[in-house]
């Protein structure tokens, strides 16, 4: 027997009885592991431990690839027609949408994400299943005149059983991209998620059965990624892998697909994403955005090409204010106010910790924040630096934090090449006025997104992906169906000569 985990909350944000299964989810039962592995589950506002999940073993994978292949052959994949499992995924998403309150106190528990922030993001998984249930039975290829006497039909059929690795950030938002456009296509899938957040997954498979999708056809394995990652990535009948997460780790997940079966891998890696700021923007709306946009790992490029003294005393008081105004929102996620909570782990704190030391002892003025924020769990107070040169760390390196860097170009050209200066190319911003230079720089710019006077914009029905070392493959919208279908061209020979 697994065991049960169950908290009650009475909260300003949440009133009500969290209740989970911790083990690992295999052809639709609870089950233990055949090498088990206690994981510790941390609540970030607190640094406590909230309860300990079943973490897995290779073995288990092997299991999980079994059942799932079983399933594939028999009650999914080609078996089932596209309607069917539409049907199923959307079931899935109305239990989502049933069970959203406690999904969302699970990931503000875990993850540290204000409860509101967290709610926002499971309306984002409900979106992703019903427009990918939509796609089930749309999932088609192409007559091909070839000769007089020849033609030829292209099939898009599933590879079987895929994988998916999913980061701390976003878990069942990571899921959801995942798993949605993998069944809709017609793959039976196993997902490990991050060791850290394990939690909304767990009660997101107890809904599996309930939607009456086959057993095995999801199947949810916690672990770390040395145990169950590694095993996943490496294993010779898993077709097809998604990962989100690190590139250090994505490297490793395609060095291990190229030593095992040359499985098929879509990566969707780390990111340094510029947001340029020109100055005949709207600068209230620019600077609003690229608060956000602090929160959400931006880099700020400002120009300062007029009026540099008013520019810049403009955008240090507004980028203070702003942050003044998200610390003075900084805090327990189940506040019901807080617009921004701890970070993920002590790993995390320490890491953002240092770049925030490294952009101080290299010189970069801070204009708000620099420090952690209570001695309680891992907060850190959102900050702002400006006085940033190229060559400093916290302008070359990825942070994940809520630190936003400020740098000043002075024309379109130089900061071009400043935004294009990294290994990343995860997406960027641009905001100005002048429609022909945001179209200009917006192709100028290697980035797999660009947002013109906005920022981080996410939508199901729009690919999303990077471009040089943020990735391989798009996710989202029609474009993640490649992912999860191979092309099979059928070659008829009308006329029966040779
Ligand atoms: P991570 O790479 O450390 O871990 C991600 C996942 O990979 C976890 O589930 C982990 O257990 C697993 N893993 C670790 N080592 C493995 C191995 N050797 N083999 C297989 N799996 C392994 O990343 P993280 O710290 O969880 O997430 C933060 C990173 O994710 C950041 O770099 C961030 O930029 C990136 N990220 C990118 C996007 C995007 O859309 N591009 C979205 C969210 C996060």
């Amino acid at each position: 027997m697994t065991e049960q985990f169950s908290l009650k909350l009475d909260t300003p944000a949440y009133k009500g009885t969290l209740s989970i299964n911790t083990g690992l989810f295999i052809n639709g039962q609870w089950l233990k592991s055949v090498d088990p592995e206690k994981l510790d589950v941390v609540n970030p506002a607190t640094g406590k431990i909230i309860t300990s999940v079943e973490g897995g073993c290779s073995k288990d994978i092997d299991i999980a690839v079994d059942v799932a292949e079983k399933a594939y052959k028999t009650t999914w994949g080609l078996k089932v027609p596209g309607s069917t499992r539409g049907q199923m995924l959307l079931n899935l998403a109305k239990l989502i949408e049933k069970n959203t309150d406690e999904l969302a106190a699970l990931e503000a528990l875990n993850c540290g994400k204000p409860f509101g922030q967290a709610q926002q993001e499971i309306a984002g998984c409900i979106k992703e299943f019903k427009y990918y249930a939509g796609w089930a039975d749309k999932i088609h290829g192409k007559t091909i005149e070839t000769t007089e006497n020849k033609m030829a039909y292209t099939r898009h059929e599933p590879y079987g059983v895929v994988a998916a690795i999913i980061p701390w950030n976003g878990p069942l938002t990571m899921l959801s991209w995942k798993v949605a456009p993998a069944l809709a296509a017609g793959n039976t899938i196993i997902v490990k998620p991050s060791e850290l957040t394990p939690l909304s997954a767990l009660k997101f498979a107890s809904l599996v059965n309930e939607a009456g999708i086959p057993p095995g056809v999801i199947n949810i394995v916690n672990g770390t990624g040395p145990a169950v990652g590694e095993a996943m990535a490496y294993h010779p009948r898993i077709r097809k892998l998604a990962f989100t997460g690190s590139t250090l780790t994505g490297r490793r997940i395609q060095e291990a697909s190229a030593k095992s079966n040359l499985k098929v891998v879509t990566l969707e890696l780390g990111g340094k994403s510029p947001n340029i700021i020109f100055d005949d923007a709207n600068l209230e709306q620019a600077i609003k955005w690229a608060s956000l946009g602090i929160l959400l790992l931006a880099e700020i490029f400002l120009q300062c090409k007029y009026g540099l003294s008013m520019l810049r005393r403009l955008s240090d008081f507004w980028f203070a204010a702003a942050a003044h105004y998200l610390q003075q929102n900084t805090g327990d996620p189940f506040s019901g106010k807080a617009l921004h909570g701890p970070q993920m782990s002590s790993v995390q704190f320490d890491r953002i910790m240092g770049y925030i030391n490294s952009g101080k002892t290299d010189g970069a003025h801070v204009v708000s924040g620099g420090e952690r924020d209570g001695n309680e769990g891992y907060f850190i107070k959102p900050t702002i630096f400006t006085e940033v040169k190229p060559s400093m760390k916290i302008a070359q390196e990825e942070i994940f934090g809520p630190v936003g860097v400020v740098m000043k170009f002075k024309t379109e050209e130089e900061v071009i090449e400043m935004a294009n200066n990294t290994t990343y190319g995860l997406a960027c911003g641009i905001f100005t006025e002048n429609v022909s230079r945001a179209i200009r720089v917006a192709h100028a710019l290697e980035a797999g997104t660009a947002w013109i006077n906005n920022y981080h914009t996410v939508e199901t029905m729009v690919p999303f992906g990077g471009y040089k070392q943020s990735g391989i493959g798009r996710e989202q919208g029609e474009y993640a169906l490649e992912n999860y279908t191979q092309v099979k061209a059928v070659h008829i020979n009308i006329g029966l000569k040779l």
